[in-house]
């Protein structure tokens, strides 16, 4: 007695890697890992899995979440903070702009990180996250600021585009401008 035994939810987390991750090709829970690795930064694991049934190849990520953020809209309504969500709407404000995945995906991380440690009662603002995205889009693609920008904050008149075009530093002017593809226009 008195020994200390691990819970339910520390073994869960320790037999994570091996057990029921779902093969998205034919649904069984049998797969092993082939192969774990920390991924550039360092909050995630990437393991690469064959299922025991089909024998495909997939890869599953592990990240470090600190906290189960919910996030408060404009409207007051509150929902939990998708990463997916804030991914995609950067990722088209990038479409097209000379910004990889990979430097979408390390945005998406470091401003998940900063909402976590930015708050104190795991509820953010819309508002705050827009105004993080804008910032770190400013210093990334000054166009994918400007549509950023214009999206989430319902853009409705040419004026409202003057005022944010102000914001951009001179010498971004001609930042890599032609990175639309010219077969894009029709
Ligand atoms: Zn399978």
């Amino acid at each position: 007695m008195g020994r200390k035994s691990l819970s339910t939810l520390q073994l869960g987390f320790c037999l994570l890697p091996y057990m029921g991750m779902r093969c998205p090709y034919c649904n069984s829970t049998d797969s092993r890992v082939t192969d774990s690795r920390p991924d550039t930064e360092d909050a995630i694991i990437r393991r690469r899995r064959v299922c025991n049934q089909c024998g495909a190849k997939f890869t599953t990520v592990e990240r470090v979440q600190m906290r189960d953020l919910m996030v408060r809209k404009n409207s007051g309504k509150l929902e939990a903070f998708d990463r997916e969500k804030l991914r995609r709407s950067i990722k088209l404000a990038c479409r097209n702009r000379d910004v990889g995945d990979e430097q979408i995906e390390k945005l998406v991380t470091s401003i998940h990180r900063r909402l976590e440690t930015e708050t104190a009662d795991d509820t953010v603002t819309s508002a705050m996250v827009g105004q993080m995205v804008s910032d770190s889009l400013l210093n990334l693609d000054p166009i994918a600021f400007v549509r950023f920008v214009s999206v989430y904050r319902k853009f409705s008149r040419i004026s409202d585009f003057k005022k944010i075009l102000a914001q951009i530093p001179a010498d971004d002017d001609n930042a890599n401008v032609c990175a639309l593809p010219k077969t894009s226009l029709f």
